[in-house]
């Protein structure tokens, strides 16, 4: 897709598509959910049936959406993709719904954000492939029911908690990813380096790699604009200094924390003492949704050993003193830095 008329996020779109790994094996990590996932659909495909539900969460950028697509492409089925707020009402859905062929995958993005009415409508298709219409309204409203094709529903959710009992009931394949870890996130360097045909060393894929957030989403990222980097110094190739002087200039942290973790750490730190502090207080301190913070930053603080999750709230680590060059004391008052 090279057309000039993109705006620059439209552009970043069309080439995350085009990284996008499209089977199992070119998938890089996870590598339980893809095991697991690689017997779920060379089963189903030996009893020749839909695959079973599946659900997808974990922090964005971390590859739901990408398997989404290989799914229905190792089902060998077409995808049909929307997201949870898109499908207003009923009839989205069912307009959706009756246009699957047998076998397809219907992919609903942010699902959490279903409209409420929407989502019963779901539960029987998912569950008897069947689809209640209410048509006409008053005296002469009547129920028609529609036998719908087989399906597959694919979920992404970054926020699983808040998917109703019911809904997450009804998936039948429940898998989390999980953030990655240095190597891997180099091994995404060195695949995307190579199909965007720039050069790129070990020690450059790994300075990038470190430095991006455990999320290969921002391991493309960075790895286009320290390209814009190179290319303006007139290099083809990304080494670790070249990688080093376009993240120091993009102001990318060197343990990959983004403006948002470090807010998170400084009110911890600057205005709770260290902590405990509980999640709503925390919320409010930082302008950032109580959820969000849950689900999207928290994991990776505690992943990465900045801050504790007690059962009095959050506390910060040492690894979070050091890091805001904060000592470590009773009182507010004795801090510095
Ligand atoms: P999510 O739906 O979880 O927000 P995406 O599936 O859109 O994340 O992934 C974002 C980008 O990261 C994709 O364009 C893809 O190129 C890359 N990506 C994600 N997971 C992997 C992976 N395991 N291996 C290689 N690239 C990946």
């Amino acid at each position: 897709m090279q057309n000039p008329l993109l705006n620059p996020e439209e552009k970043d779109h069309a080439l995350e598509e085009n990284l996008r790994p499209s089977s199992l094996q070119e998938f890089v990590g996870q590598q339980k959910v893809i095991q697991n996932l690689s017997v779920f659909i060379r089963a189903a495909k030996q009893r020749g049936e839909a695959l079973d539900h599946v659900i997808l969460s974990g922090p964005p950028g971390l590859g739901k959406t990408t398997l989404a697509y290989i799914i229905a492409r190792e089902m060998g089925v077409q995808i049909k993709p929307t997201t949870g707020p898109v499908l207003e009402k009923p009839g989205d859905l069912a307009g959706l719904l009756t246009n699957l062929e047998e076998g397809d995958v219907l992919f609903i993005d942010e699902i959490h954000r279903l409209n409420p009415v929407v989502e019963e409508y779901l539960y029987s298709a998912m569950e008897d492939y069947k689809l209640d219409i209410v048509i006409d309204s008053g005296p002469n409203a009547r129920s028609v029911q529609i036998d719908l094709n087989r399906f597959t529903l694919v979920g992404a959710t970054t926020r699983k908690g808040l998917l109703t009992a019911p809904l997450r009931a009804r998936f039948g394949i429940d898998m989390r990813l999980d953030y990655y870890d240095t190597e891997l996130l180099q091994r995404i360097a060195l695949r995307t380096a190579h199909i965007l045909n720039f050069g790129i060393t070990e020690t450059g894929a790994h300075e990038i790699a470190r430095r991006s957030r455990g999320t290969p989403r921002i391991v493309n990222k960075l790895l286009r604009r320290t390209r814009d980097f190179a290319m303006v110094d007139g290099l083809d190739t990304i080494t670790d200094a070249i990688a080093d002087k376009a993240l120091n200039a993009l102001d990318v942290d060197t343990n990959g924390l983004d403006e948002m973790d470090v807010r998170i750490l400084k009110a911890i730190i600057e205005n709770y003492s260290g902590g405990p502090v509980g999640l709503g207080t925390l919320a409010v301190a930082v302008g950032e949704d109580k959820g969000t913070i849950e689900e999207v930053y928290e994991p990776f603080l505690i992943k990465e050993g900045f801050i504790q999750r007690t059962p009095k709230g959050r506390v910060a680590a040492s690894k979070a003193y050091q890091y805001l060059g904060v000592k470590k004391s009773g009182g507010e008052n004795d801090l510095f830095g």
